[in-house]
């Protein structure tokens, strides 16, 4: 007898079930898929203990018949693919018609379905992949598809289960996402506990953010408004016998593939420890990919520090055939067609809305260890992660022992807790406009807090920008310092404190890079040499870079024994900061060197030129050097935050300022 034999249909389905469930979630994945291909309006999701006793999954779609419901527990049946050609192009999001006989397989599964045509429906109960019974009922028309004991009959898959928690968590992550995708349909989903999520049909994006998140998270976002490449595709070379069908169906005439993006990005401030918080669909299908992640992280490059990621939802739309979808099982990889195309499009279009929009932080700033992107409950779970905490070491000091008999200046400012505010200021004009006239005029420009409302237009071209938009710099009058550290500025929209330190460090940062890149650093000799003694490991580290240090303006040459001499160093650098500046470069640790791309180096040290020239803390300033900077900040690309990420300036907006006085 040979020994080569073909597997039963219930262990191959078991098989296909280890690839394509994996978890209550992937469960919840395959269902709630095959109810959007089959056109629903509403989908209702229930699960019990984290989906491993119950994932239900009741839509409004266009259901079943009979003979369809009982195919639809076949391997490969599927409704939605006819020929091989198809899969170079597909629509909708499942297709490989495993999902429900997988699924069947490996839990007890109950599909109860009816079409709008046929007057009874079918229910059909599964358990482990046998057919216990197939009945007819009355029902509505739609599909209801509940799962219950997953793995039930296969321990091992069973124990490799996380807890409770973790399971809803990743549904509840899942639906936030397919929500965020479909702003045209109802979602709702429960578990004992009552509701975790509960979304109704919306006109936009923005909408549907807020539903989801809520609006502080709202309040810390972009918006990436919708654009498009497009990219001209030449015909790819056909065997000859193809050529005429070809021509007729005009696949050898170059074409224009376009290409949008929209969505979301959060401002500088917001920074993560991981990838978790951010949500790539492309044409509406969650995807997890490299290629765009990448994207992402080189938009945010020089804005927040390399390390930490920004929230983004992104949705990418793209021609069916410029991306392979059929790369995974669970068919979260894509593979595009054209992929630095798309890489460099995604990149450009992050980075064009963070220039453009300036986004500005507001009061009040989420303190130093909670910079993560508050959710509202439902999405809470899956954003849990440890918050950030930026290594303070880079900061000047600031002269902390000012705080011991005041209150520290961002509390000061806390005007819903009224304290006496003493900004070293004189603040001597009379009351100014009444509050109705402040707020009349307030209404010209877009109203920060109301996020469901639209852009308003008025004559003023500033309206266009973002209500908090550093793009206001501009118009900022200086009043004075807080405590020879921050610049305490009026504007038209209400009262800006800007980090002068910070501030200056990003005007350095982005002369000193554009500078580099032209090849005409403003360099400086110095009076006296600064003798600097090495250790052996700075030694290496300086041979490595000190291509680098010679672009960035530096004239270093050996003296003796471990010991360099600098005879000039980037302009405006004293021979302390020049020793200072050179050290904490060396100090970096070899192997973080040898993984930093040339581009990381020359932001590398261009941040630590820019930090060491930059105007310190605890330094007076004239009023010309505050207007100066103010200036030169609202010329900067990037003033929202420092090259570390942190925030520049702070605004606390006209309207908070009035209703704090119950003036509105
Ligand atoms: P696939 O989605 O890859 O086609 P599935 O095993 O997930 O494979 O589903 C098999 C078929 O069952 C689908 O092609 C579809 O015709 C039908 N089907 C599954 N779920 C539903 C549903 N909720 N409403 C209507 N038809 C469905
Ligand atoms: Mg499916």
């Amino acid at each position: 007898m040979g020994r080569i034999k073909v597997l039963p249909d219930s262990i191959a389905n078991k098989i296909a079930a280890g690839e394509v469930v994996e978890r209550p979630a992937s469960v919840a994945k395959e269902l709630i898929e095959n109810s959007l291909d089959a056109g629903a309006q509403r989908l209702r999701i229930d699960v019990e203990t984290g989906g491993k006793r119950l994932i239900r999954i009741a839509d409004d779609g266009v259901g079943m018949g009979n003979d369809d419901a009982l195919l639809a527990f076949e391997r490969h049946a599927t409704s939605k693919l006819r020929a091989v050609h198809d899969l170079q192009s597909i629509s909708t999001l499942g297709f490989r018609g495993e999902a429900l006989p997988s699924i069947a397989s490996v839990s007890r599964l109950l599909l109860e379905t009816r079409t709008e045509e046929e007057a009874t429906g079918t229910r059909i109960e599964i358990a482990g992949g046998r057919m216990l019974s197939v009945t007819e009922e009355a029902r509505p028309a739609g599909t209801t598809v509940a799962v219950r004991n997953l793995f039930y009959n296969v321990p091992a898959r069973r124990k490799f289960l996380r807890t409770e928690k973790t399971e809803l968590s990743h549904i509840a992550s899942l639906v936030t996402h397919y929500s965020l995708a479909h702003i045209d349909k109802t979602i709702l989903l429960t578990n004992e506990n009552g509701e975790l999520l509960n979304v109704t049909p919306v006109e936009s994006q923005r909408e549907r953010v807020y539903q989801v998140f809520g609006s502080s998270t709202l309040d810390q976002l972009v918006e990436l408004s919708p654009v498009q490449r497009e990219l001209q595709v030449q015909p790819q070379p056909a065997p000859r016998t193809q050529a005429v069908s070809r021509a007729k169906d005009g696949l050898d005439q170059p074409r224009l593939q376009v290409f949008r993006l929209s969505g979301f990005v959060s401002q500088p401030q917001i920074q993560k420890l991981n990838r978790n918080s951010i949500y790539v669909f492309v044409n509406r299908r969650l995807i997890r990919d490299r290629l765009v992640l990448r994207a992402i992280s080189s938009a945010f490059h020089n804005v927040i520090p390399s390390g930490a990621f920004p929230f983004a939802l992104l949705f990418l739309d793209l021609p069916f055939d410029e991306v392979d979808v059929n790369v995974h099982p669970s068919k979260t990889e894509v593979r595009f067609r054209h992929p630095s195309f798309v890489h460099d499009f995604v990149r450009d279009e992050i980075r064009a809305c963070l220039v453009a929009s300036k986004p500005i932080s507001t009061f009040p700033v989420p303190p130093a260890s909670q910079k993560e992107v508050r959710a509202q409950p439902a999405a809470d779970i899956p954003f849990s992660e440890a918050s950030l905490t930026l290594s303070r070491s880079d900061l000047p000091p600031f002269d902390e022992s000012i705080l011991k008999h005041e209150p520290p200046p961002t509390r000061a400012l806390d005007f819903t807790a009224a304290p006496p505010i003493d900004m070293g200021m004189a603040v001597n004009e009379p009351v100014g406009p009444s509050a109705d006239s402040v707020a009349a005029s307030l209404d010209e420009v877009s109203t920060p807090g109301t996020v469901l409302q639209q852009k308003t237009h008025s004559r003023d071209p500033i309206v266009d920008l973002p209500a908090d938009s550093m793009a206001r710099l501009g118009q900022l009058r200086p009043l004075g310092q807080l405590h020879d550290s921050f610049i305490i500025a009026s504007g038209r929209d209400g009262l800006w404190i800007i980090d002068q330190h910070v501030a200056h460090e990003r005007i350095l940062f982005e002369k000193v890079l554009r500078e580099r890149t032209r090849g005409d650093t403003e360099s400086q000799r110095l009076l006296v040499p600064a003798i600097i003694t090495l250790r052996p490991d700075q030694e290496i580290t300086l041979t490595r870079i000190d291509e680098e240090f010679r672009a960035n303006g530096f004239e270093i040459e050996p003296f003796g024994h471990r010991t360099i001499a600098v005879k000039a160093a980037p302009a405006g650098l004293s021979p302390t900061q020049v020793e200072a500046l050179l050290n904490e470069i060396l100090d970096t640790p070899e192997k973080e060197l040898r993984e930093l791309s040339l581009d990381d180096l020359q932001s590398r040290v261009a941040a630590t030129i820019a930090c060491h020239a930059a105007i310190k803390v605890n330094m007076p300033l004239e009023p010309a050097k505050m207007q100066w900077l103010l200036d030169e900040l609202a010329r900067a690309e990037c003033p929202m935050s420092c090259p570390h990420g942190r925030p520049i300036a702070l605004q606390y907006g006209l309207r908070d300022i009035l209703k704090a006085f119950h003036r509105l």
